[in-house]
């Protein structure tokens, strides 16, 4: 069979009276009825039973849990690993369309009998509406399940141009010696699929250590790859304490990568642990990791306003803020600022919260997230800089819910517009119109340690071509006139560089380059 080309799975809207919003309803309330679910490790194709020690709350309704697990301790890890460098064997001599095979068999079940129990477990686990959920575990996984073999192609077909008469050079594609430790996120389902995904296509096998906030959905993920067909042992699930179970993986001389999507403190923190440890690895591992950001918007005085307010507002609060590429500071020029801040603050508070299917805001992941954000908000109500312009309500009574919250504050430098919240709270710097130029750039340049999401709103074509020259190198995805959220596989790669990752771009070709290793062939005659 052919390789499928590049595309886009569509959205379903789940309109009200439509059949897919009646499967999808029904599909919440046996999930709601049968939780919580009893989550095992899966090691060699099996789950392996153990004490159901852990716990993850519903985020609506933080009484009730979605699932109970039990976690991989050293001994488990370390039969993990063993199994997968023994299924790596066969694994990475399989051909890639049968690999491909698994991977679109995958893409299948999720397209039909999964869909609406992982939009479900999505939505249930982790806090997400229906339209959050249809974008993120049932589109973009699909799509990552879908192009990562036709990108795996190109790299097996791209071939050393030059050959010698009486010679034959030819590279051959291999997967990482070793095994590749993968640790995901809580956010997307997809992205959890991008992290264990880009290392199997290639023959790699992986060692998944999944999010204890998406504990359910990772599991079904699991669940699917196997129906698929992935062989036992290819894939390994291992949930469990994050420090215990990378003890483990870091006592194996065979970790041919980290491929990481999480917070900035953790990633830099297991670097500094593989760089301590140079002489013990038996390569040097690859590390790849998607971390934090401080995304900006940048006004200037031609903008759109209403464009830009309603915007701010999607790339703010979506998914309450939990996007590595949510917006989280605003620079809006003096001359619009009355009329931007009149419309970010009337959007914001039309904004319904509460229920999965009909609100915009739904609640954050955990008891930790709300303390957090919360804590930013206390902080800025009794700050003297700082204005609230909207929300700033917090209700933790039955579940984890946070108002979205506009802030302005007249210090640029101000932590509300240099530090990661990861939360429903924006920010806003008013600055001199003049001040648009190099000044503003500095600014918007400096005053963070990320570099992962930005765009600029203007008509003017002289201010456009202008910020995106000066601020190249402040954002790993710009936009223009659009918001800063959002990427789609294949049409805007996703990621950033600085203290926001390896800028390695999740669903690329230039991603699984990171998990290949080649070997080059000569053959004379
Ligand atoms: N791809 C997502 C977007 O652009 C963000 C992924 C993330 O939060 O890491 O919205």
């Amino acid at each position: 069979f052919n390789l499928l080309p590049l595309s886009n799975e569509p959205f379903i809207t789940y309109g009200p009276g439509s059949e897919e919003r009646d499967a999808l309803i029904s599909a919440l309330e046996l999930m709601k009825n049968e939780a919580p679910f009893q989550v095992h490790p899966n090691v060699n194709g099996k789950d392996v039973v153990g004490n159901l020690t852990e716990s993850q709350a519903m985020p609506w309704e933080n009484s009730v849990n979605i699932a109970e697990y039990s976690t991989a301790d050293q001994a488990l890890v370390k039969q993990a690993i063993d199994g997968a460098l023994a299924a790596k064997k066969e694994w990475c001599r399989t051909p890639l369309h049968d690999r491909a095979a698994i991977f679109y068999r995958a893409a299948a079940l999720l397209q039909g009998p999964y869909r609406y129990k992982m939009m479900a477990a999505t939505m249930l686990g982790q806090g997400k509406n229906a339209y959050q959920a249809d974008i993120d575990c049932a589109a973009e996984t699909i799509d990552f399940l879908k192009t990562f073999p036709a990108l795996a192609d190109q790299l097996y077909k791209n071939q050393p141009p030059i050959n010698a008469p009486n010679v034959w050079n030819r590279t051959e594609v291999r997967p990482l010696d070793g095994f590749v430790y993968a640790i995901s996120p809580f956010n997307f389902t997809a992205l959890a699929a991008n992290i264990v995904l880009a290392p199997l296509i290639l023959g790699n096998v992986v060692i998944w250590k999944p999010s204890p906030g998406a504990i359910y959905s990772s599991w079904l993920f699991n669940h699917i790859m196997i129906e698929a067909g992935l062989p036992p042992g290819v894939l390994q699930f291992l949930p469990g304490d994050a420090v215990e179970v990378t003890d483990e993986v870091f006592n194996s001389r065979d970790m041919g990568a980290l491929h990481f999507t999480g917070s900035t403190a953790v990633f830099k923190s297991l670097m500094g642990r593989i760089g301590s440890k140079m002489e013990f690895w038996r390569s040097y591992p690859r590390i790849v990791g998607e971390t934090g950001g401080k995304n900006f918007h940048l006004l200037h005085p031609t903008a759109d306003v209403r464009n830009a307010a309603l915007k701010s507002v999607r790339a703010a609060f979506e998914y309450q803020g939990q996007k590595c590429s949510a917006l989280s500071r605003i620079y809006v020029p003096a001359s619009i600022a009355e009329k931007f801040k009149a419309m970010i603050v009337e959007a914001t508070e039309a904004l319904t919260m509460g229920s999965t299917f009909t609100d915009f805001i739904g609640p954050v992941i955990s008891r930790s997230a709300y303390d957090r954000v919360s804590g930013y908000i206390k902080e800025a109500e009794s700050s003297v800089d700082v204005a609230v312009l909207a929300g700033g309500v917090f209700d933790d009574s039955k579940g984890f819910y946070i108002r979205p919250t506009v802030l302005e504050t007249k210090d640029p430098l101000s932590k509300f517009m240099t530090e990661e919240i990861f939360g429903p709270v924006v920010c806003i710097y008013v600055y001199d119109d003049a001040d648009f130029g190099p000044k503003i750039f500095t600014l918007i340049d400096e005053s963070t340690q990320y570099a992962l999401s930005g765009a600029v709103f203007a008509k003017s074509r002289t201010a456009i071509i202008e910020a995106t020259e000066e601020l190249r190198f402040s954002a790993g995805n710009f936009y223009i006139n659009d918001q800063c959220t959002g990427a789609m596989p294949g049409q805007q790669p996703f990621g950033g560089s600085r203290s926001s990752g390896t800028n390695d771009k999740a669903g690329t070709a230039g991603l699984l380059t990171r998990f290949m290793s080649q070997r080059t062939i000569k053959e004379g005659f």
